[in-house]
């Protein structure tokens, strides 16, 4: 499976049927026309937004990247209205698409306040509630997250979508439907990573991932609790840091 179909496949699940204490269904959703191309165009704008090779703020081209990736212009389109529903990118009056900022000071709050509220509540529930199922996915996702090398851009989304999985997991196990939909339509991780990308963030939470993740297999409620509440603090303590250099 390469990188384009797993991001597509997760980003395109459709969470409406996604059932209460289920863990989610096989990511299989397409779009309705050419998905491949709409796919490979997706696939390259989004790694080229995560390590700002599209910069924060910057117009995007459309038929230049049309050109580079010799396709025409409608899959771009679409893969460009996806990525505007995940606000990575939004659509001016005659000017086209932009990249969206970096998240302000404020919404780096508001965004960490939320998660701490329902995230570690979530994985004492997904400890509780874990199936043979779910633990062969959480075995997936520490495997694709300590394959990953640091520095290079495609592994760096692979990351991000790692940890997108891993969160989403959890609050799908967690039974609570509202949580599950809430920490899907944030897109947190396609965010913090984006900003994060001139720091080596992957190596810090892979060793914290890898703690929440033994707390679950081992059905530990309150160690799956404490492990999230510790990841999203430090988390929340890098992007900070990165706000403060900036
Ligand atoms: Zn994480």
């Amino acid at each position: 499976m390469t990188m384009g179909e797993t991001t597509m496949r997760h980003l395109l699940n459709d969470n409406a049927t996604l059932a209460e204490g289920a863990a989610p269904r096989p990511r299989t959703s397409r779009p309705a026309a050419a998905p491949t191309m709409v796919q490979q165009a997706y696939d390259h704008l989004l790694t080229a937004l995560m390590t700002l090779q599209i910069a924060p703020g910057e117009r995007i081209a459309i038929d230049q990247v049309a050109r580079r990736l010799n396709i025409s212009q409608t899959p771009i389109r679409e893969a460009l209205s996806q990525l505007e529903a995940e606000k990575l990118v939004h659509k001016m009056p005659n000017v086209g698409y932009r990249a969206s900022a970096q998240m302000t000071r404020e919404e780096v709050r508001d965004l960490y306040t939320l998660r701490q509220l329902i995230e570690p509540y979530a994985a004492a529930r997904a400890a509780e509630a874990m199936t043979k199922d779910a633990v062969e996915e959480l075995e997936a996702i520490d495997q694709a997250m300590s394959g990953v090398e640091d520095g290079a851009a495609g592994g760096y989304s692979r990351f991000a979508e790692a940890d997108d999985q891993l969160h989403r997991l959890i609050a799908a196990l967690s039974g609570n439907r509202l949580i599950a939909d809430t920490v899907e339509r944030l897109h947190a991780h396609l965010h913090i990573f984006r900003a994060l990308y001139s720091t080596n963030a992957p190596t810090e939470a892979a060793a914290e991932h890898r703690a929440i993740i033994d707390a679950l297999i081992a059905r530990d409620g309150a160690a799956a609790s404490e492990a999230v509440r510790t990841h999203l603090e430090r988390s929340q303590q890098r992007m900070d840091r990165v706000l403060a250099s900036g």
